[in-house]
């Protein structure tokens, strides 16, 4: 993508101007207009899910033969299992600063003072227990966690019959081969499918400017505006700086070379639709090895979510201002840790982040018809969470790849 890439991003930069622009303004007409309500916006509509779906299409088997030959190719299982470690504590780190940044933001703004809605105010409640989780990893059958693209089983799996294949000599190399050339081949219809980008940019983002009109930039301007002041201080300060320190690479270098990745999720609002393009922007453009990448990346686009996270901080302030609950140091530390939790237990796919809003609202005593206010706008901010989630994968990946003393890119 790297020769091609600019020219492509000029497209799909293109495509998002024109789709909002044209959203805009056939919005108010669309309820009164037959050819509008009944044709253009249902094509549109269609043409966007198409890029979509074709994206999703992909996602199982690039992540699983990537993810094989990534484990295989690590070659000593003791390296992998340092790499895994650095991950996901570099991963935990992230999310836990990106929640205080948005309960900072949510503080400093309020957005939801003097709204004084009416509502029930529920009893503190357990997030979903730890034990649970930790067992939900485990595929006990991996077809049907492909069917239903479990990305965390899918993954587990990969890193067994990566490891599987170390141990099995030749005959494990050879299927570590085919896999290779699966990966190969996906990763080539990736490049197919990202060509059609700006179209679906298009028309994904006219169907929603026209749907929210100019309303989008109204009354929940102020989460909208926590919500994105708090991403990108995340990104501008934590992602910058791991780049500055532990890669030794500006953050310009950084932000250029993964720019598609991050419009693409912007857009797409999925972080496992992104996932084959934050993939091939970071081997191509940062220089990360497969190895590094295949592994660090999938893991980071379903468990690592620190835009979601941020958001939920923000959010959840939000609905106790608004409900005029009032939230003491140590319910606003109970959030940091539920919000990390539902942020691991969020998929990476359009709107997931809400319903584990729900998670962390019950868990913090505050009234679940918070999400109801927050629904209108979630779009927007699912935009915003989605980018720094997939920029927060990146920034991890490139750390560890340095530490590991691969050498990136100038
Ligand atoms: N849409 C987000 C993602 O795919 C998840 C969320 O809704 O917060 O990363």
């Amino acid at each position: 993508m790297a020769s091609k890439g600019m020219s492509l991003l000029w497209k799909i930069s293109i495509g998002f101007v024109l789709g909002i622009v044209l959203g805009f303004a056939v919005g108010p007409m669309v309820s009164d207009n037959v050819v509008l309500s009944g044709y253009v916006m249902p094509f549109l509509n269609v043409v966007g899910n198409i890029f979509l779906t074709l994206l999703k299409m992909i996602i199982v088997p690039l992540v699983f033969s990537s993810i094989v030959v990534g484990a295989a190719s690590i070659g000593d299982p003791k390296a992998l299992g340092r790499i895994g470690i650095k991950t996901l504590v570099l991963y935990l780190l992230t999310t836990a600063v990106a929640i205080v940044i948005g309960l900072v933001l949510g503080n400093v703004i309020q957005p939801g003072v003097g709204m004084n809605i009416a509502g029930a105010v529920g009893e503190a409640r357990a997030a979903k227990p730890l034990l649970d989780v930790m067992l939900d990893i485990f595929p006990a059958n991996p077809l049907d966690s492909m069917i239903k693209a479990n990305m965390l089983q899918i993954i587990v799996f990969a890193l067994f019959v990566g490891v599987a294949a170390i141990f099995a000599g030749e005959k494990g190399k050879r299927l570590v081969g085919a896999f290779e050339a699966l990966a190969e081949v996906m990763y080539s219809m990736t490049h197919m499918i990202m060509n059609l980008a700006p179209y679906g940019v298009f028309a994904l983002i006219a169907v929603t400017a026209s749907k929210y009109g100019v309303a989008i930039l109204a009354p929940f301007a102020k989460v909208i505006a926590a919500v994105y002041i708090g991403c990108v201080i995340h990104a501008v300060v934590v992602y910058s700086g791991m780049i500055v320190v532990f890669c030794r690479r500006s953050p310009l270098w950084y932000f250029r070379g993964i720019q598609e990745a991050s419009i693409t999720a912007f857009v797409t609002r999925s972080s496992s639709a992104t996932l084959p393009i934050t993939i091939a922007n970071v081997q191509e453009n940062l220089g990360v090895s497969e190895g590094i990448s295949s592994f660090v990346l999938p893991l980071g686009a379903t468990i690592n979510m620190d835009g979601t996270a941020l958001y939920q901080g923000v959010c959840a302030l939000f609905v106790a201002q608004a409900f005029g609950v009032e939230l003491s140091m140590s319910a606003q530390i109970s959030i940091i840790v539920t919000a990390t939790l539902a942020s691991i237990g969020t998929a990476g796919v359009p709107g997931a982040g809400l319903i584990m809003l729900t998670m962390v609202l019950t868990s913090t005593g505050l009234p679940i018809e918070g999400i109801g206010l927050v629904a209108g706008i979630d779009a927007v901010l699912d935009a915003m969470r989605t980018c720094i989630n997939v920029t927060g994968d990146t920034a991890v990946c490139a750390v560890v790849a340095a530490s590991e003393g691969e050498k990136l890119k100038a």
